[in-house]
């Protein structure tokens, strides 16, 4: 496996294969089985684009020969940096295919996660869109640039200025159409063998960490089983529409089915720009959407707007989940959306629990369902890693033939974070029904779930602290009605106290993912810390909670 990443001991990885949970097939293989028995059929639509299985196939095997033509090989990675567009598939697809590693940024990151993500991984490429939601990616990667030296290329999807454009590397290389077609293997650059299917595929970041996130080695096998069964839970075939609203860096709208789930079951993709009501019902119609994948912070504005906009979901299925969602708020997803709901459980490490569409309306309303495969094991522990009682809340550790056994390069992190015999320590705290179902009832970690996407409190305060007029940061998640936590700075000024713009202009500045801005900022003379002298952050939530 890629050095410093860490591997399954061996007899689980027997098992895994023995049990056909692992059935070594590389994710490049995605498009291909669709792309010969029915080239015509839709891939992907993307506002007015349609890609066909064929397109796309063949657009991913030209980017395949162009990025191994800059020198890119099996093992080398590449920060991936794209919106949800049929170039981010094309893209991954390609890389897949040559073994290359892509590390999968969000869209909403800046200098500061951008650049320890290149260095991190001693990327050789990263890859970008010229520009999306008023930001230019060109400038950050002349500011990444200088200061990564390995970081070789840089390809940008659309005006690409100084860099590499996207669309030559697809189309300088190109392999003559007849001997695609008289050489049947000769899909790839006929250098490259199809990688190791135990093999590292790409990093996803965690969100569940102190400080910058980690990078989760997902492996094709696990991945592709992940593709599989999640698809095959949700009925979801040839036959199913799959729309990806939320961005597809994220785990939940990639691979939960997600987008290569669809594309695995030859189902039809729709990508859109966000879950806004009135660009995605709209879709959901046209299209004839089966599927997607919903933060519960836009359920409140899909019930609001689905009357007004005369919207028609009684065709669909909402998977909702990345953050707490009230059996409440679950309980009137029927009445008022006409959709069926399942909520999952997720971690992007691999960790997968959801209700089932046969399960009873109780069930699907009250719990995260049952773990993604019968080989995953779910324990409920204790301070002391001991199993609590039936019923009783504890921290949940997992292991399973999808959950990683180490984050990438990052040995101390892992010794604290994994039990000896490999279960991950989720940092999450659970009970479990009499039937062995989930409920997620807490969180250990000292993370804002800010409508699903995860702040860390840690990063944040390091920031701030580097603000001339603050001595001292805290900063805590408060309950929000509809991101379902905001993002709250405590500072102790060091003179005239910033005000809350000032900190967000100063947090830019930085280079901060405009997620993790403080949505709110209050000032106080002292912070409250533990006997330890830990940040209490307890008290703290409590005395922001007082009225006035
Ligand atoms: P990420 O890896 O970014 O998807 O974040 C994973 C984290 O999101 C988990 O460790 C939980 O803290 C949180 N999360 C995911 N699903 C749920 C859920 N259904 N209820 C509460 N928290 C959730």
């Amino acid at each position: 496996m890629l050095p410093g990443s860490v591997e399954w001991p061996a007899e689980f990885a027997d098992r895994y294969r023995r049990e056909g949970y692992w059935l070594g097939t590389g994710l490049g293989e995605l498009l291909r089985p669709w792309a010969r028995t029915d080239p015509s059929r839709t891939a992907v639509v993307s506002g007015a684009r349609r890609h066909s299985y064929a397109e796309l196939d063949a657009w991913a095997d030209r980017l395949a020969a162009g990025l191994s033509a800059l020198g890119l090989g099996p093992g080398d990675r590449v920060v991936l940096q794209l919106p949800n567009s049929p170039e981010f598939v094309a893209v991954c697809v390609a890389l897949f295919r040559i073994g290359v590693v892509p590390v999968l940024a969000l869209p909403a990151h800046r200098r500061n996660e951008i650049t320890y993500l290149c260095a991190h991984t001693e990327a050789k490429a990263y890859v970008a869109v010229d520009t999306y939601h008023r930001f230019d990616y060109r400038s950050l990667a002349r500011e990444v640039r200088a200061a990564v030296p390995t970081l070789k290329h840089v390809v940008v999807a659309g005006e690409a200025e100084e860099f590499i454009a996207l669309a030559d590397l697809a189309t300088a290389q190109r392999p003559a159409r007849e001997e695609r077609a008289s050489a049947s293997s000769a899909q790839v650059p006929a250098a490259v063998t199809a990688p190791d299917p135990g093999e590292v595929a790409f990093f996803l970041l965690s969100g569940g960490t102190t400080g910058l996130p980690k990078l989760i080695p997902r492996t094709h096998d696990d991945y592709a089983y992940q593709l599989r069964e999640t698809a095959s839970a949700m009925g979801f075939d040839e036959r199913g529409v799959y729309l990806a609203c939320l961005p597809i860096a994220h785990n939940a709208a990639l691979g939960c089915p997600g987008v290569l789930g669809a594309l695995w079951a030859g189902g039809r993709v729709v990508l859109a720009g966000s879950p806004s009501p009135d660009e995605v019902f709209p879709l959901i119609a046209r299209e004839g959407v089966t599927l997607t994948t919903l933060m519960p912070s836009f359920l409140k504005l899909w019930s609001e707007m689905a009357p007004v906009l005369e919207a028609d979901l009684s065709g669909l299925v909402v998977e909702v989940g990345g953050a707490r969602l009230s059996p409440q708020d679950a309980a009137l997803v029927g009445p008022a959306l006409g959709c069926t709901l399942t909520r999952w459980f997720g971690m992007a490490e691999g960790v997968l629990s959801f209700t089932r569409l046969d399960d009873s309306e109780d069930v699907r309303v009250t719990t995260e369902g049952h773990p993604l495969s019968p080989a995953d094991e779910f324990r409920v522990v204790d301070e002391d890693d001991r199993d609590v009682a039936p019923g009783q809340e504890g921290q949940l550790l997992v292991r399973g033939p999808c959950t990683l056994r180490g984050y990438y390069r990052a040995p101390e992190y892992n010794a604290r974070t994994f039990t000896e015999d490999g279960f991950l320590r989720t940092g999450d705290l659970v009970r479990r029904t009499p039937e062995g179902r989930l409920v997620v009832t807490g969180r250990m970690r000292d993370v804002v779930n800010r409508a699903g996407e995860k702040v860390p409190a840690e990063e944040v305060e390091g920031f701030l602290a580097a603000h001339p007029r603050v001595r001292d940061a805290a900063v805590v998640g408060l309950p929000d009605p509809v991101l379902g936590e905001r993002t709250c700075a405590v500072v102790v000024p060091e003179g005239q106290p910033p005000t809350l713009a000032e900190v967000r202009e100063f947090l830019i500045g930085q280079g901060l993912a405009e997620y993790k801005l403080p949505d709110r900022v209050e000032t106080s003379s002292v912070l409250p810390r533990t006997t330890l002298g830990k940040l209490d952050k307890r008290a703290l939530r409590a005395a922001l909670a007082q009225p006035g």
